[in-house]
């Protein structure tokens, strides 16, 4: 396998590297930022590739936010965006219902098992939904509940498709619903399968781990449509018309970002290692992807701009 080229302090290779790509894909997380705290040196470092003439796309999998609350979080964190520059796992699901499953306009509804974030682009897509966030899911299941989701009485009749996501209200009352809805026939979709999630120094449980109770239960795999899915990738390709050659995938970590970049064809992969993933993991023999390139931070990029 070959090692990754370490770009770090090598401004010859770093300016080599930025010529050869037209189109920056940033995850987020663990790259620009770690939960609310910016990475010194980043606004800066995205500005000067900007100058450089790179086009830059935001490509998250955190699904609990639309485009419109990232460009609100870029803001507060300095760095200058709009919502056409960033791809997150719930506009990408909503886009795949409307525009590839093609639901809407035939008032198919789908069923959420996931945050506001997911509804917001939803209803930017004009796709119609229940679950979610609906305090009426948001209980304990009850003996009527039982009943009426088991004879379909309390079923809507007009399920697509159940999508599901990161969910901090999860509970055994939605997940009936979904296996109802899945049962009769819906497509199984989920925003992205990221087993864990880091927060606080730690890690969480993903959306990943929100939608593998639906798998185990009818022993199917989702339609997956975060990183590093086919699907969110043909999604960016369309929406950019990028060269998939000229573009390179910069993220943290091996599973999700960098095994996107390489399945996807990219020209490139860069790994930081301001996240989850370190060297010893694509050194390892059972390594899920190695990246071509990684620097100790984003920001190593920009840095011989100023030197
Ligand atoms: N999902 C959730 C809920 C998250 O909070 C995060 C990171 O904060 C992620 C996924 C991973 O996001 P990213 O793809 O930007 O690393
Ligand atoms: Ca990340």
């Amino acid at each position: 396998m070959t090692k990754p080229q370490y770009l770090t302090g090598d401004n010859a290779a770093i300016n080599e590297f930025i010529d050869r790509f037209d189109v920056f894909l940033l995850d987020c997380d663990g790259v620009i930022w770690t939960g609310d705290h910016v990475f010194d040196g980043v606004p800066e470092t995205l500005e000067f590739l900007r100058s450089r003439g790179k086009k830059v796309v935001f490509v998250t999998n955190n699904s609990t936010k639309s485009r419109q609350e990232y460009v609100k979080k870029f803001t507060g964190l300095g760095i200058q965006s709009n919502a056409e520059e960033i791809f997150g796992s719930a506009y990408s699901s909503a886009i795949y219902i409307s525009r590839i499953l093609k639901l809407h306009p035939f008032k198919n509804k789908v069923f959420v098992i996931g945050e506001a974030g997911i509804e917001e682009e939803l209803r930017s897509e004009n796709v119609p939904f229940i679950g979610g966030t609906d305090p009426a899911f948001r209980r304990d299941i009850t003996p009527e509940d039982f009943e009426g989701i088991a004879d379909g009485s309390l079923l809507e009749p007009d399920v697509g498709c159940v999508l599901t996501g990161l969910d901090f209200h999860i509970n055994y009352l939605k997940l009936s619903h979904a296996l109802q809805y899945l049962r009769r026939g819906a497509v199984f979709l989920a925003t992205n399968t990221d087993s864990t999630f880091p927060m606080a120094h730690n890690f969480f449980p993903g959306a990943g781990s929100i939608g593998k109770p639906l798998a185990y239960m009818m022993n199917q795999q989702p339609v997956a449509l975060g990183k590093p899915g086919k699907a969110m990738m043909d999604a960016i390709e369309g929406k950019f018309e990028l060269d998939r050659a000229r573009t390179c995938m910069v993220g943290d970590r091996l599973n999700t970002d960098i095994k996107f970049g390489i399945e996807g064809k990219l020209g490139g992969t860069l790994a930081v290692l301001t996240g989850v993933s370190k060297p010893a993991d694509w050194e390892a023999k059972d390594a899920v992807a190695v990246p071509a390139f990684y620097v100790d931070k984003l920001s190593d990029l920009g840095a011989f701009a100023q030197g």
